[in-house]
């Protein structure tokens, strides 16, 4: 018997603002179903919050780079992985160009013709911008414009939207709002603009209080593009007229046949029955209600799938009308284009409209306060907002606290043995009155009272104690070089500052401040030197914490039977729906139904995709974007140096052939990752360890990655340790890289059982979570040996081995310790390793003699890396992994290099056609399912089907199998051609920050991809043509005829599947 317990208090006052956290909002569409294997790009080994582990995601990296081998990149995905990363998050110091800004203005009297008014401004250092806050005079809509030099443009608007009721209104509007609009009557001109713009972020967002629309593009036109379809999206939406946009997004019954069963479908339906299966989710959505009972946090902006039905038409479009209004609205521009032209388009729009009650109505009440934990509730005085200084020392507490492995609150509550792993995101502030919460996972039910006994014993002992002074220094050094780096990976820039704006305009408070910390941090700084930490700390964990009666303890039990009672209760309550109808009514019903499917599959006319604003082939470069590449030697090893400018930050990457490893040793290779970074050496414990990390460098973490390489049997597998410093700093980071790999000892038996039931812990998550990622690792497997070695280290391959691995520590340590350090012996030597770095000139040349120091201090091998036998694959098979769940994530795969296929860039126009036509048409509008897509692993030449939170299992198949006659079939004019060409070019010219575009060409020297090749490819992408699509359609019969499938999915679903196509699916229990 497992429970889960969380802890929550919330205290009175914003904390310093940082990215949301996933929790906290609803997107479009996710970006992990659009590439389901997508890596955070962001680089921060020692992220609690981080959802999936660093260390088994990064085995499948190579599946990224498969999709998009042109610009090898972990970092080129529009992941977001950024919840809440405590560094990054707090930061968004300099924008890291060499040049400061050369800011043009809008002057009063030009503002004023566009019906502006400026209110105030402000340079602003932190950020190197100018920022301007506008009001437009005759709606009130307020506007920030800000300038600099960053060519990753930025647009957002953002509607206040608090909802009170869990029928998920704001969610299905923000759904809905793109399905069409006044200049742009299209099915989707969202999706025209995933297929054919350069963006480089384009979604939208649904938060408990607020709804959010943002793009980003570098290319100005293609970016002004984007900004008039989300203006016309927002302000003239079909879907307010259009009752099948609400069916097709919110809800509706589905009833094909009048003889068969009525059914529920939708898009928000079925996402939000996904959220509803993930245990994690259930308990951030229970405790945020248990502790804001009487206001807009006490419902779920998301919606309910229990609830969702019971919306109407009606309350939708009363819900558009009075919130979607600009006096309602905040609007965001970023990056380096004119501030005229701005206020230009946003005066087309904004003068359409009259000043309206909105935002008062919108207005977001607080919670009263508790006076007591839980029950009884009283009124309190609100205080006064907290000055920043109290805001930073918050954000700094929580990582003292819980940002690392060696953090105290996180350590001991993983060391006391009472659960598996930590939940709770500590320091939650995006919402009007900020919560801190923190708990456990896997605890048996005695132990329940001695975990929340735990939490406020450390709690009150760290007020009493203090932190260690190396604890405090790591964290500031840790949270300063952030500021300073302000990578915020393939996120823009713009955007994580528009959020953090955001935070607070959105409660009428000043938009500028959150930008700005120089002042309060380095006051900060100085009172902790003067008075001590523990006088700057303990004061607020008292106060906010310890003392605070509004809190919360929350108990989780799990059900087995949940998934199943909703299931019923789902169809208990159509049937009764059914039993009422007439004969008439059902025969309705049924032609409702089929009316439904016959608009969602009818293409749009032409001259409708033609209304939405697309860049012509002559846009677009030519070349592809080159990544400066030395190859050079030291000591005899290969060094690759890329020169870009970093702003004094070296990255680096050292690399070990992992190819001598013995095949029963792989599984454990993320486990002896982790050990590397959390068990210490002889003289330093891993809490010591960690805190020189933190003190000296960036950070530095230690992963595999494995790939197949096209054209060879063999996989490309390398162990990476990747690390970054000040220029200043690069000795302390290669002695503490040699540390790491040569010093750790594997001894501590306790920390490494921690690490496997944490580890399981999270693959469970995973299971649940990303059943498409598990289903396509598992696929993988079954067709090649670099999908066999990542399912091992990822899959449900590795969960089993956890398993095991568990009994193993406590029977055989000495075996398990002996057999980390064989992998240790196996990978460190000078023959297989291979260095990059990336940083300007002069700090690349200034850094070879650490590289040198470093190399002479690694075994010389014996003799050239030998490789060990890897001879393994999944019995192929159709299979299906039964989980509890109330969704599906059905899969189908073949390698298509066996049919005799040669590679053409073509293919990634048309992979990426299929999954936003077909797949997208089929999978997600008319099937109901969350998300559908395709991946061509050009690597291995695997092309995979994948479904996300999918109603249906062998009706998507059947969608899969119909992709070949789609092809065949096709017909396109000249203009969606172009769009396909040049969203596919956006893809594959993604936005990169300096750190990134050298790890792509790392990645793709690995994989022996060329700047010949990558020419060619680019070539072809440009000249591709509908007779390539066509002939696509024949080679991707092989996936029809050959395929194999998997799924994980729910047991009623995968019976009657067994059922209706002769036990179809082996079946494996998974949970
Ligand atoms: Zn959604």
């Amino acid at each position: 018997m497992e429970a889960s317990v969380v802890l929550r208090s919330s205290n009175k006052l914003l904390l310093f603002p940082r990215y949301y956290s996933p929790r906290n909002f609803f997107r479009l569409f996710s970006s992990s179903s659009k590439s389901p294997r997508s890596l955070s790009s962001s680089f921060t080994p020692r992220n609690l919050h981080r959802p999936i582990n660093p260390l088994t995601s990064c085995s499948l990296l190579r599946r990224r780079s498969g999709f998009l081998p042109l610009s090898a990149t972990s970092s080129s995905s529009s992941s977001f992985h950024f919840n809440k990363h405590h560094f990054s998050s707090l930061s968004p110091h300099a924008i890291a160009t060499q040049y400061s800004p050369d800011v043009s203005s809008v002057p009063d009297e030009v503002a004023a013709k566009y019906g502006f008014e400026k209110v105030s401004e402000e340079f602003i250092g932190e950020c190197k911008s100018k920022a301007v806050l506008f009001k437009h005079k005759q709606t009130g809509a307020e506007v920030m414009s800000v300038s600099n030099d960053d060519e990753n443009k930025v647009f957002g608007i953002v509607f206040r939207t608090p909802p009170n009721d869990s029928t998920g209104i704001p969610h299905i509007l923000e759904h809905s709002v793109l399905c069409g609009s006044r200049k742009y009557p299209l099915k989707e001109p969202f999706v025209e603009l995933l297929k054919g713009s350069l963006h480089t972020f384009l979604n939208a967002f649904t938060y408990p209080d607020r709804t959010c629309y943002p793009v980003a593009s570098t290319n100005t036109k293609d970016f002004y593009n984007l900004v008039d379809v989300y203006l016309d999206a927002v302000f003239f939406p079909k879907c307010v007229e259009d009752y099948r946009t609400f069916q097709q997004e919110g809800w509706h019954f589905e009833l094909n046949n009048p003889s068969e069963e009525i059914s529920y479908k939708g898009v928000v339906f079925n996402e939000m029955k996904g959220v509803y299966s993930q245990p994690d989710n259930i308990l951030g959505r229970t405790a945020q209600q248990a502790l804001f009972p009487d206001n807009t946090y006490g419902v779920d902006s998301g919606g309910d799938p229990k609830v969702i039905p019971e919306l109407t038409f009606e309350q939708f479009k009363d819900f558009h009308s009075k919130y979607y209004h600009p006096g309602n609205a905040r609007i965001w521009f970023y990056g380096d284009d004119d501030p005229t032209e701005r206020l230009r388009i946003l005066s087309e729009y904004l003068d359409m409209f009259d000043a309206s009650s909105a935002p008062k109505e919108s207005k977001i009440e607080r919670q009263t306060l508790f006076s007591e934990p839980v029950r009884i509730v009283e009124k309190y005085p609100a205080d006064k907002p907290l000055d920043l200084e109290t805001e930073l020392i918050l954000g700094f507490l929580d990582h003292l606290m819980l940002g690392t492995p060696a953090s105290p609150l996180r350590k001991i509550l993983l060391e006391s043995g009472l659960g598996d792993a930590i939940v709770g995101g500590g320091v939650e502030d995006e919402l009007l009155q900020p919560q801190f919460s923190i708990g456990l996972k896997g605890v048996s039910e005695e132990d329940i009272q001695k975990v929340e006994e735990l939490v406020m014993s450390t709690l009150k002992k760290l007020a009493e104690e203090g932190f260690e002074a190396d604890a405090v220094e790591a964290s500031m050094n840790t949270i300063e070089f952030s500021l300073r780096e302000n990578n915020t990976g393939s996120f823009p820039r713009g955007l994580s500052l528009m959020l953090r704006s955001i935070s607070k305009w959105i409660y009428d408070m000043d938009p500028f401040e959150p930008l700005k910390y120089e002042k309060p941090l380095m006051a900060l700084k100085a009172r902790t030197a003067e008075e001590g930490s523990k006088a700057v700390f303990s004061p607020v964990i008292e106060k906010f914490i310890l003392n605070n009666p509004h809190r919360v303890t929350i108990e989780m039990q799990p059900d087995p039977e949940k998934a199943s009672r909703d299931e019923a209760a789902e169809r208990e309550s159509l049937e009764k729906v059914k039993a009422r109808m007439t004969e008439e009514d059902l025969a309705e019903l049924a032609r409702a139904t089929q009316e439904l499917r016959l608009k969602q599959e009818t293409p749009d006319p032409p001259e409708a995709l033609r209304s939405v604003p697309s860049l012509s082939l002559l846009d677009i470069p030519k070349e592809p974007i080159l990544v400066p590449i030395e190859v050079g030697d030291i000591n005899g090893v290969k060094v690759l140096k890329h020169e870009l400018f970093t702003n004094d930050v070296l990255y680096a990457e050292i690399v070990f052939n992992m190819r001598s490893l013995k095949q029963e040793l792989l599984p454990l290779v993320p486990l002896f990752c982790q050990s590397l970074l959390e068990m210490g050496t002889e003289d330093l414990t891993f809490v010591q360890l960690n805190q020189l990390i933190g003190r000296k460098t960036g950070g530095i973490s230690v992963y595999p990655f494995t790939s197949s390489v096209r054209g060879r049997e063999d996989p490309c597998s390398h162990i990476i340790a990747r690390g970054k410093a000040m220029a200043g700093r690069v000795e302390d980071l290669f002695n503490l890289v040699n540390c790491v790999l040569q010093e750790v000892q594997f001894t501590d038996q306790q920390r490494f059982k921690q690490f496997v039931s944490q580890s399981k812990a999270r693959m469970e998550n995973r299971l649940r979570g990303s059943g498409h990622g598990i289903a396509a690792a598992r696929m993988d497997a079954k067709l090649n040996v670099a999908g066999w070695i990542s399912e091992q280290m990822g899959g449900v391959s590795y969960l089993e081995f956890l398993q095991a691995l568990e009994e193993r520590v406590d029977q055989d340590w000495a075996g398990v310790s002996s057999s980390l350090e064989e992998i240790r012996t196996s990978l460190l030597s000078k023959n297989g390793c291979l260095i990059n770095m990336t940083a300007d000139g002069k700090n690349l040349t200034n850094s070879e003699k650490y590289v040198s120091k470093f190399l002479d201090l690694l075994p010389s091998s014996k003799s050239s890396v030998e490789a060990a036998a890897w001879n393994a694959r999944l019995s192929p098979g159709n299979e299906a992994i039964v989980i509890p769940t109330q969704v599906n994530y059905v899969g189908k795969a073949a390698n298509i290099y066996d049919t005799g296929y040669q590679l053409n860039g073509s293919a990634y126009v048309i992979s990426k056609h299929i999954s936003n036509t077909w797949l997208w048409d089929r999978v997600r509008v008319s099937g109901g399912a969350y998300g559908g897509f395709c991946d061509f692993d050009t690597h291995s030449g695997v092309f995979s089907f994948l479904s996300y939170r999918d109603p249906n299992l062998l009706k998507t198949l059947d969608v899969y199998d119909g992709t070949g006659a789609f092809l065949r079939e096709l017909e396109m004019d000249h203009d969606t051609l172009s769009k396909a060409i040049i969203g596919t070019i956006g893809d594959v010219d993604s936005y990169q920050l300096p750190d990134a575009k050298g790890y792509s060409s790392l990645l793709r020297y690995l994989l022996g991809i060329t700047e010949e090749e990558r020419k060619k490819r680019r070539e072809e992408i440009l000249s591709t043509s509908l007779k390539d699509f066509k002939e696509f359609g024949e080679v991707i019969q092989a996936v029809k005829d050959k395929g194999v499938s998997v799924a994980v999915a729910s047991p009623e679903d995968v019976d009657a599947a067994n059922k209706d196509r002769s036990n179809y699916f082996n079946v494996k229990r998974a949970l």
